[in-house]
């Protein structure tokens, strides 16, 4: 029986309720937007799920004037511990419509369902909490007696995580005090708006979050709006290289969180299968659409063969198909232009003399898929070495002594993150600390906490996100 063949599992899409429209949602109410409305579809399907609003210039103006009305007069002068008990309940709303949240967003995402189930909205509610205990400790941030929030954040995310992106920047911005105007992304607005709905539910005064939805015109919008006093953006390094640009000379305080091409380092003495469980987890997780990815597999050259053998006869056993299947492990790609830029990409590398492997199994006629793809024979200077793919491709490339592992590591314009697998805990220690990453995991890959900060170097951007030090991006000294 082919891999791809199992009883369908699938958990049920009835508990969403979709609306045939959304507006956008400014000052605590849903309204028109005065732009030509986008749809949102389903990745696996092409199905259209709804018609979304488009925020204008004057729409973005709209939505910053409330956020700034609701900080003078009610988020800024509120007591700290009053805005905890608020981010208590919206994290408490996150986990009773856990449910909710992870169905809609695997429908327009195209996730598997037990991705969202149990690591999106799990880790969007953990923010919330997180910084629901911080609001009234920030004293002790490391920023004086009274650190004070920004104001107005502005705030631009990808479509990979929407819930996730949303709650790592909607939860310390308000934690600190400041009010939010977010945009997310044109492909997945549907949990924001959702989120949007727990808002209103958790009676947050109108104003505090304000979501704008729209593509890059809307983004760049509320980027640029003079308003706006802190911008926080997480997306392609292109788009933050635009942003900074667009921010520089003005007073706006900027983070970026980019792009990235994480190297996951095999030594000769690691466990292997549990390596190859953790190769498989850092590039085949949420599809290969994740910034800190294990997109470069560097396996020293002892071990190469066996890696890869094993690896393959693993990822023969991945269920690739309908995200909504709680037996899935690989969905659907997110969008026909993320589809394509996979392709061209895979192109690239085969005409560049790399050599791809794919398992077997026919692919849905409908929707937006890639297989999981192995390039092994792949050399630093190969294209799909050093571009993101941001898709379920993996790079593998060979080293020979733990120098050479070190040099191939950060031979990157990228520093999001990395992956060291060995038994040597003096080995993991030496190598962590001579890669320029801003995140390295040892025997393990892509897992998060709201604890720890979470960030980049090169241009994977500056700033980080999570933890103290992603809190103190939205406070400064008094
Ligand atoms: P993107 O840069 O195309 O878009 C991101 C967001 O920016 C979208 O909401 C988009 O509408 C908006 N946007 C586009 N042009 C804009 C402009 N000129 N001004 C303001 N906003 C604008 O990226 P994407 O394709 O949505 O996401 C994929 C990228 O995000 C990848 O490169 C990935 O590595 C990165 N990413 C990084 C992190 C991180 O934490 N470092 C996390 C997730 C994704």
């Amino acid at each position: 029986m082919s891999p791809f063949e199992y009883a369908p599992a699938p958990e049920s899409r009835s508990i969403v309720d979709l609306q045939p429209s959304y507006g956008l949602f400014v000052d605590g109410e849903f309204t028109p937007g005065r732009g030509t409305p986008l749809t949102t579809v389903n990745p696996a399907t092409e199905e259209v799920l709804s018609e979304i609003a488009v925020g204008t210039d004057a729409d973005v103006d709209r939505a910053v004037r409330a956020a700034r009305r609701a900080f003078t007069r009610v988020w800024g002068p509120m007591r700290p511990a009053d805005r905890g008990k608020y981010l208590f309940r919206i994290a408490r709303l996150l986990q009773e419509r856990a449910r909710e949240f992870a169905v809609l967003e695997t429908l327009d995402n195209g996730k598997p369902i037990t991705e969202s189930r149990d690591v999106d909205v799990p880790l969007a509610a953990a923010h919330f909490f997180y910084h629901a205990g911080w609001a009234d400790k920030l004293d002790h941030v490391g920023l004086g007696a009274a650190p004070r929030p920004h104001g107005v954040a502005g705030q631009v995310i990808p479509w990979n995580f929407p819930l996730m992106m949303l709650a790592w920047k909607v939860a310390p911005a308000l934690a600190a005090g400041n009010t939010v105007v977010l945009k997310p992304a044109e492909t997945t607005p549907l949990t924001a708006l959702l989120f949007a709905e727990v808002c209103q539910q958790a009676d947050l005064p109108p104003g505090v979050v304000n979501i704008v939805t729209g593509a890059g015109d809307t983004g760049r919008a509320v980027v640029e709006h003079p308003d706006v006093d802190k911008v926080a953006f997480t997306g392609s390094t292109e788009v933050g290289k635009q942003i900074a640009r667009a921010v520089a000379g003005t007073s706006k305080v900027l983070t970026l969180e980019l792009g990235g091409k994480a190297a996951n380092i095999v030594f000769d003495d690691a466990p292997i299968d549990q390596a190859v469980e953790g190769i498989v987890r850092g590039i085949f997780f949420n599809q290969g659409h994740v910034c800190c990815a294990g997109s470069r597999l560097l396996v020293q050259e002892s071990v190469h063969d066996e890696v890869i053998a094993s690896l393959q006869r693993r990822i023969g056993t991945l269920r690739v198909g309908d995200p909504l299947d709680k037996n899935t492990d690989v969905g659907a790609i997110n969008s026909a232009e993320q589809l394509a830029r996979i392709r061209e990409l895979v192109g690239i590398g085969e005409a560049e003399g790399a050599h791809p492997w794919q398992p077997a199994g026919e692919l849905p006629d409908r929707g937006f898929w890639f297989k999981p793809t192995v390039f092994t024979d792949v050399s630093p200077a190969h294209r799909i070495a050093r571009d993101e793919v941001f898709g379920p491709v993996l790079s593998v490339l060979t080293f020979r002594t733990p120098d050479e592992a070190v040099a191939k590591a950060n031979n990157s314009t990228y520093g999001l993150s990395a992956g060291i697998w060995s038994e040597k805990g003096s080995r993991i220690l030496s190598i962590a600390n001579q890669l320029r990453a801003g995140v390295v995991w040892a025997n393990t890959f892509n897992q998060f906490d709201p604890t720890s900060p979470f960030g980049g170097y090169k241009q994977s951007g500056y700033g980080r996100e999570g933890g103290r030090l992603g809190l103190r991006a939205y406070l400064k000294e008094s």
